[in-house]
């Protein structure tokens, strides 16, 4: 075990943080953390770890290097561990060999685990490959805002100009013109093309190629702003071929999804796959029981029940969580026949090695219902429901009506999760939220608890407002919103795919 690990957070995309930086980040005591490094990995954070923001954003530096280097190496000799988390690579512009010489010099070990960095991905991103045999035989890292106290500059522009080479610039945004005469008055064609690239590996990318001549007043007239990667070379040229990322038929899109923390993982990622900007703002909180005395007596006597039916993924996780307690596993349910009210339902189910009897096509209770009866259920049939302990009695007041005795056991609350709307309102503001998710009416009810109507009113109509079933919209309609966007088909992979083809 090292004191320190300098970990690469990889450059925006979630998914480029490395396995080995995760394992760290899962069991680290302290995460100390950078403005480029994205907030989602905190959450890999163990419980009750310290979190420590130092972030940097361009002049504005919230911790100076010193100080940053200072805090490492006191809270390391605290003995606590500590994942140090950068951007990108930490040794490419990240100033992490610095931070591993202090650390070396207070006696204290240190670990690297480098990082993708952005001047590869961002351009991978874009299109553009760094090398290519057809275009260049050397790609050449460059900071583009060389350390301002240096007296000489590093910089060889003669050779910089004078190669094939691909040349990669970081942090040259506001120096571009600049950059672009250098390389021009030193011998590099004025044809060149050049590239930039905004928030690569985001769902906020943007991109532009020019040519070395244009560049410059292209960027400035577009508002080409940092952080951008800019690439020379002409590999920038197959970006019009290869540019895979900025298909994505969701890129950019703002898409809030109201869906209990716990719950939203599938809905999140489906939508970020299309390239949406997925904002949580959970306001459903899922709480055990309080007392679970009720579960664990009909833990007891699962046996005199003919068919169990599971109506969510979350009372499928807190009943098999009493079931786990009371040292017991699946095999309670014998030969009990057991039912999914949808898909996610199910393969909760199936995940604990249980295959339902019975899914119905159609996920309203009204469906299940005929479907049950079709497989028997009627006079004197004992059914048990475990679920949410307030939710809609359609489903147990059917099956009553059909004859059969039916227990609800209630396996988990739901909240309100409280929480401010400020940053919801910022993104609203901002014109950063072009979707509004809702799974259930409680997220509805809830949504409007947190963030009155009148305030969601000012962002109608660019705002659009999307529903999981007709249900959901009509307890939006009592907001006085109507459900713009709603599925044919009342599931998550099909609000999905509404909220694509919207
Ligand atoms: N260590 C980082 C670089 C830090 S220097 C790495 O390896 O990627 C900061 C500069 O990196 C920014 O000014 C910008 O030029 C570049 N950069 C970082 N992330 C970026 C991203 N997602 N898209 C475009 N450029 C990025």
């Amino acid at each position: 075990m090292a004191d320190v690990y300098l970990i690469g957070a990889g450059p925006g995309d979630p998914g480029l943080l490395t396995v080995k930086g995760k394992h760290i980040l899962e069991t680290a005591d302290i995460v100390v953390y950078d403005y480029l490094a994205n907030d989602e990995f905190l959450s890999y954070a163990k419980p009750g770890a310290e979190i420590i923001y130092v972030g940097k954003k361009g002049g504005d530096h919230t911790l100076p290097q010193d100080k940053i280097n200072e805090l490492l190496v006191q809270r390391a000799k605290e003995g606590k561990s500590i994942a140090r988390l950068k951007g990108g690579d930490p040794y490419v512009f990240g100033r992490g060999g610095e931070e591993a010489e202090e650390l070396m010099e207070a006696g204290l070990t240190f670990e690297v685990v480098p990082g993708v960095t952005a001047g590869v991905a961002a351009p991978a991103y874009a299109g553009i490959p760094v090398t290519h045999r057809a275009h260049t035989t050397s790609v050449c890292f460059i900071t583009g805002h060389e350390d301002p106290t240096k007296e000489k500059s590093g910089h060889n522009w003669a050779v910089y100009a004078q190669s094939e080479s691909t040349l990669v610039f970081y942090m040259g945004v506001k120096n571009l013109p600049m950059i672009a005469e250098n390389l021009i008055s030193n011998g590099r064609d004025p044809k060149t093309p050049v590239a930039l690239v905004r928030w690569g590996t985001r769902c906020t990318q943007e991109s532009m190629v020019s040519d070395l001549e244009n560049v410059a007043e292209e960027a400035a007239r577009r508002g080409f702003k940092a952080p951008s990667i800019i690439v020379v070379g002409s590999v920038c040229s197959l970006h019009e071929s290869l540019n895979w990322f900025e298909k994505r038929p969701m890129l950019g899109k703002g898409v809030v999804v109201t869906r209990a923390r716990e719950q939203a993982s599938g809905f999140a990622e489906t939508l970020r796959e299309q390239g949406a900007c997925v904002h949580q703002f959970p306001t459903i909180k899922i709480n055990p029981m309080e007392d679970c005395s009720e579960i664990r007596q009909a833990l007891t006597e699962i046996d005199s029940y003919d068919w169990v039916i599971f109506t969510s993924v979350n009372g499928v996780r807190r009943f098999f969580a009493e079931v786990d307690a009371a040292g017991a596993d699946s095999r309670i349910f014998g030969g009990r026949k057991i039912a999914a009210i949808g898909p996610a339902t199910a393969e909760a189910l199936v995940r604990r090695g249980l295959r339902p009897d019975f899914v119905p096509a159609k996920y309203v209770a009204e469906h299940v219902v005929s479907g049950l009866i079709e497989r028997g259920v009627g006079e004197g049939c004992r059914i048990l429901i475990p679920r949410a302990k307030v939710a809609r009695e359609v489903l147990p007041e059917e099956l009553r009506k059909a004859g059969a005795e039916v227990r609800i056991l209630p396996v988990y609350e739901t909240g309100l999760n409280e929480q401010g709307p400020e940053a919801l309102e910022a993104r609203l503001e901002a014109g950063e939220i072009d979707f509004v998710t809702f799974t259930s009416s409680s997220t509805v009810d809830n949504f409007f608890k947190l963030l009155p109507p009148e305030t969601l009113k000012k962002y109608m109509p660019q705002v659009r407002l999307a529903c999981i079933g007709p249900i959901t919209a009509k307890t939006l309609e009592s907001y006085g919103f109507s459900a713009g966007i709603q599925p044919e088909d009342y599931t998550i992979p099909g609000l999905a795919e509404a909220l694509i083809n919207a």
